[in-house]
């Protein structure tokens, strides 16, 4: 058997894999077992932030990694302080949370806001408004906040107590904050997996100001849209809102696994010792490379990686088959005239690498990728588009 059809005899099926497998790369380029390159428009769903095999990144991992691998919690260690020293620098929050995965970071957030209430001597206030179309993760809790209903059909009785806002319709946010029983908003300021779609300002607006009047956590899922990829930070500073709470994850790890759950003041100490835990959570590894993306998303970093975008958004408005370009920064959502998975594979046969979300192409290149690898992509989609 092949690699292809061992995968499908011993893999769970989860995957709709592409018919690719990939072993090798560098930068922007990926390469399969036939030798065929790619140019990757994916990074592994907006977590290569620097690209495959970054040789920054690769000597920081590879260095604490002959150092001191894992401790578990029970010691201090330099690497995840380092980290969340610059997360909290960077964004006036006060203490972060380390887990594994966006998923976690999320099941952080929302134990935070439940015992933020039980607490305050509300734990009748214990329901997580999210947004519809939302994803939030795959954990039973994280599910039942993601607004989805597909993906809930399945896999019932979920966690009680989340309930899902209508998107910008703050007459329904106030509805439900109506009812009293609220502990927080967990919000992406752009849904990723719901099809790249930017929250209008003032309802992020209005949220923020709900939360405030009703002492709920406003808590902000910047697990896709953080770590530079809109060419902030985080997303949310290029709203008008502070969150109480954001998670964030994917590029954040640059490929290994981590979920950070950084908390402001309001509750920054909700958790105590006993509260909440992780074997490999703000594992020194990982946190080397962390480290190694943080210090170099400076902020003329970030203004190339506007640019970027902005290069990408004005070669795909108005161009002939592109119906909308949505997004910010480089995370971009094309809505095309022909169907999102056809372009995909068509872009796949000319050498590179795309996602969709929802009913739209998706774009999530590397932050680094240098401006021709840009162009050339940008033409091959630009080609399939108008077909
Ligand atoms: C990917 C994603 C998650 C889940 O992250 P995992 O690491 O897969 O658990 C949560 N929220 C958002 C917005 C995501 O894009």
């Amino acid at each position: 058997m092949n690699l292809q059809e061992l995968d499908r005899e011993f893999i769970a099926g989860t995957y709709a894999r592409f018919p690719v497998t990939l072993v090798s790369g560098k930068g922007s380029i990926v390469k399969d077992d036939t030798g065929k390159e790619y140019i990757d428009f994916g990074c592994g769903i907006a977590v290569t932030a620097f690209g495959i095999a970054d040789d920054e990144w690769v000597s920081a991992v590879t260095s604490q990694l002959n150092t001191l691998q894992h401790t578990s919690n029970l010691y201090y260690t330099s690497p995840c302080v380092e980290v969340a020293k610059r997360l909290c620098e960077r964004t006036g929050m006060k203490k972060v949370f380390f887990g594994n995965s966006g998923a976690e970071a999320n099941e952080c957030a929302i134990k935070i806001a439940r015992k933020y209430q039980s607490d305050a001597g509300h734990p009748e206030k214990h329901v997580i408004l999210t947004i519809e179309n939302s994803f939030h993760g795959r954990t039973l809790t994280t599910l039942a906040a993601t607004g989805q209903e597909h993906y809930h059909e399945l896999f019932q009785p979920l966690t009680p107590g989340f309930s899902h806002i209508r998107r910008n319709d703050m007459d329904h946010a106030r509805q439900l904050f109506s009812n009293g029983n609220v502990a927080g908003v967990l919000v992406e300021c752009i849904q990723g997996e719901g099809g790249v779609i930017t929250m209008d300002p003032a309802f992020l607006k209005g949220l923020s100001e709900l939360c405030l009047e009703n002492d709920a956590l406003l808590m902000v899922d910047e697990v896709q849209t953080g770590n530079g990829r809109t060419g902030t930070l985080y997303a949310w500073q290029q709203f008008d809102i502070v969150p109480d709470v954001f998670t964030t994850a994917k590029g954040l790890g640059g490929g290994l696994p981590i979920g950070a759950c950084v908390i402001g003041q309001k509750a920054e100490n909700v958790l105590k010792a006993g509260d909440h835990g992780s074997t490999f959570g703000g594992n020194p590894v990982v946190c080397a490379g962390a480290v190694s993306i943080l210090d170099r998303m400076t902020e003329d970093f970030l203004a190339s990686v506007r640019e970027k975008g902005e290069f990408l958004r004005s070669a795909f408005t108005g161009a002939p088959g592109i119906e909308d370009v949505s997004g910010m920064g480089l995370m971009i959502g094309l809505k095309t005239v022909r169907n999102a998975g056809e372009i995909v594979t068509e872009c796949r046969e000319k050498g590179l690498l795309l996602l969709t979300a929802k009913d739209r192409v998706r774009l999530l290149p590397a932050l680094n990728i240098p401006t021709e690898l840009l162009s050339r992509a940008a033409e091959i989609i630009l080609e399939a588009c108008k077909n």
